[in-house]
């Protein structure tokens, strides 16, 4: 029924003479693995290209060979070193209140820096925060050491010159044994209500994210469904940031 509503969902835009824009996030990187050749692989052959958030701590040379090979691959910045700094019950959060805000702001501009040397030109200068959530105060100053856009999961945007955020996530980090790829009926729903949500607040593309490291057979199953779908158009980071609308959401 989930392929229903999604194929419903699409109809409604090209009643609207739209189509509908996806652009894909992948989480998490640091190392070259199986799990990332096969993100490239799928990604590559279907004329995708990623986002891909790497973690500038633990991030090496292997890595920046392999993104230097595959010009889909467009590494940003995640973080420093996915080190929480939160205490439970609170969330999971590296970029917050925890530590003075230069000490965060520096924390990123060491990311950058240290990606710069891994992938010189390649660098996009994006931060994605960790566990897709950071201090408000964060993003004015973002600019300052060189960051033009920052990335989290959620249709509300607080910072509409600069936030480009993804909307429908692969995995089901609450499954009850453990974070499990959704089936592909329940992710193409989740697609298709993101969808939904867009056309109605000015068609903007939305995001999926991926964490290739933590994929089961499902996940990737899933993946491969929607990239299989015809009716979607795949975008770059570069155009979803042009894309978006201007004004708070
Ligand atoms: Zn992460």
């Amino acid at each position: 029924m989930s392929q229903l509503e999604l194929e419903t969902e699409l109809q409604t835009w090209r009643v609207a003479g739209r189509q509908p824009q996806v652009w894909w996030r992948d989480d998490d990187a640091i190392s070259l693995t199986p799990e990332l050749e096969r993100l490239t692989q799928l990604t590559g052959e279907a004329g995708i290209d990623v986002l891909l958030a790497v973690i500038p701590a633990y991030a090496d040379q292997a890595l920046a060979a392999f993104v230097g090979q595959h010009g889909h691959l467009q590494p940003c910045v995640h973080g420093w070193s996915h080190t929480n700094h939160a205490s439970a019950p609170e969330k999971k959060c590296e970029l917050g209140t925890h530590r003075a805000l230069d000490v965060v702001l520096s924390d990123i501009e060491r990311g950058r820096q240290r990606l710069a040397g891994l992938f010189g030109s390649r660098l996009v200068p994006v931060l994605v925060p960790p566990w897709n959530r950071m201090r408000d105060d964060l993003a004015p100053r973002l600019g300052d050491i060189g960051i033009k856009a920052f990335s989290t999961f959620t249709h509300k945007r607080t910072f509409p010159e600069t936030q480009v955020n993804t909307h429908v996530d692969v995995m089901d980090w609450k499954a009850p044994e453990g974070a499990a790829g959704k089936m592909p009926d329940r992710l193409q729903s989740e697609l298709a209500a993101a969808l939904g949500v867009s056309r109605l607040n000015g068609y903007y593309p939305v995001g999926l994210l991926t964490h290739h490291l933590v994929h089961d057979e499902m996940a990737w199953s899933s993946l491969s469904t929607i990239v299989a779908n015809t009716g979607l158009a795949w975008v770059s980071f570069e155009l979803a940031f042009d894309s978006q609308p201007r004004t708070t959401s």
